[in-house]
């Protein structure tokens, strides 16, 4: 369906199929280039990226400022280890906790090990400080999470494709449905209940938004239940859903704070763990860590890139153009579409269409149009472009997700 491959694109795909792994299904293009809003490939076509690296990407590709911080930091100093001090890992802890307003923070690199530290850390606050019998300390999630890949996090995922075949898996964490307090309040009964682990939207489920006052009741429900409310903001935290977090929709303050992703404007793994003392004290020297946690270039390329979130007011783009964005695509009144959904610039159309790969078939047609973006699970296609993007690009997105539709004519 897709226009044909160019030689040299055929070469780069073999390749990765020879040598690599198949653990991903990616399009049919093969990229080298990227910059604002923008990605080409290899073959010099220019397109819209919709995807933004999955959320890391929320300043556009390759921002000279934050290029600018990786490669002065770079040619200086990029690895002490912990076992030594750097000049920059104090000054960045000062800065992260004073721009989210925490006492501390431990610094990791991907997503899933900042999932992981701050499983670990609610675990030890629920034996140090709540009191919970050795070994007994549960952790309550929701149906349909993603929260990384790690044995302990495939563990309590309800997609077969993230777990089957991988286990046995870590016990000690209870699933409810998402958006449901009533089952979160009976949950919390349970005194061996540590914390409540969610996403303020669910990204990799399809960018579903629960209803308006669910994370503030759940925040309620985990203080009333003396549980620690703990956001994975991997993916919906800085900027990205019209705010800096998408807690900050609901003046909801987590007890631990989960970022990764954007963290570093896409420039390498930065992950981070906040919390206050009462939680992040709990773990002590040997504990917990990671070689590259916290290291000087991750450091200096993090603060430069929260510091561009905000000088860019890039939070109100999300806002505003993913308000634009929605009521668009509503306009189309398209068959094929059966509701697009969202917040800021993070958005989902979900395909309603007899054929089950309708939505891949779209993500084709886009890419031939010049837009990329990728279906999650089977008919929702999420469309999240870099905050830096102008309304004026953006319309152009609109206009090519309407023209690519006509592939789906029945
Ligand atoms: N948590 C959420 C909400 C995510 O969306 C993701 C990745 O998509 C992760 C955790 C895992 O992050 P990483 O892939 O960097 O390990």
């Amino acid at each position: 369906m897709s226009t044909p491959l160019t030689d040299s694109s055929r070469n780069y795909l073999e390749l990765e199929e020879k040598y690599g792994a198949h653990n991903y299904h990616p399009l049919p293009v093969v990229l080298d280039r990227g910059a604002g809003p923008f990605l080409w490939d290899v073959d010099g076509k220019r397109y819209y990226d919709c995807l933004s690296g999955y959320s890391a990407v929320n300043r556009g590709h390759c921002h000279p400022r934050i290029v600018s911080a990786l490669t002065n930091q770079a040619s200086r100093l990029t690895l002490t280890s912990r076992a030594f001090h750097s000049d920059l890992l104090g000054e960045y802890a000062r800065y992260i906790t004073s721009y989210f307003g925490y006492e501390k923070v431990l610094p990791m690199n991907t997503g899933v090990e900042a999932v992981e530290t701050a499983i670990k850390l609610c675990r030890r606050w629920g034996y140090q400080v709540k009191g919970i019998p050795e070994n007994k300390a549960k952790i309550i999630v929701c149906a349909d999470n993603f929260h990384g890949r790690t044995t302990t996090v495939i563990s309590f995922s309800t997609d077969p494709d993230s777990n089957r075949q991988f286990g046995p898996y870590t016990p000690g964490f209870i699933v409810i449905p998402y958006n449901d307090i009533p089952a979160l309040i009976k949950a919390l009964d349970d005194k061996d209940v540590a914390g409540f682990l969610v996403e303020p939207i669910q990204g990799e489920a399809g960018v579903v938004v629960p209803d308006e006052g669910y994370l503030q009741k759940a925040r309620q429900a985990c203080t009333a239940a003396g549980a620690l409310f703990i956001a994975d903001e991997i993916q919906t935290g800085l900027a990205r859903t019209g705010k800096m977090l998408a807690c900050d929709h609901e003046d909801v303050r987590p007890d631990i704070l989960i970022l990764g992703k954007a963290l570093s404007g896409g420039m390498l793994p930065v992950s981070a763990v906040l919390a206050d003392d009462e939680i992040m004290l709990t773990i002590r020297p040997g504990e917990h860590g990671s070689t590259y946690g916290g290291n000087p270039l991750a450091c200096a390329v993090a603060m430069e890139a929260l510091q561009v979130l905000k000088d860019e007011r890039l939070a109100d783009n999300a806002r505003d153009l993913g308000e634009l964005f929605r009521k668009e695509v509503e306009n189309f009144g398209s068959p094929q579409i059966r509701l697009v959904r969202g917040k800021g610039l993070l958005n989902a159309i979900v395909i309603d269409h007899p054929r089950p790969d309708a939505a891949w078939d779209l993500c084709l047609a886009l890419k031939d149009n010049g837009l990329l973006a990728k279906p999650t699970h089977g008919d929702k296609i999420r469309l999240a472009p870099p905050l830096v993007i102008t309304r004026e690009q953006l319309l152009e997105c609109i206009s090519i997700v309407k023209e690519s539709l006509k592939v789906l004519a029945l």
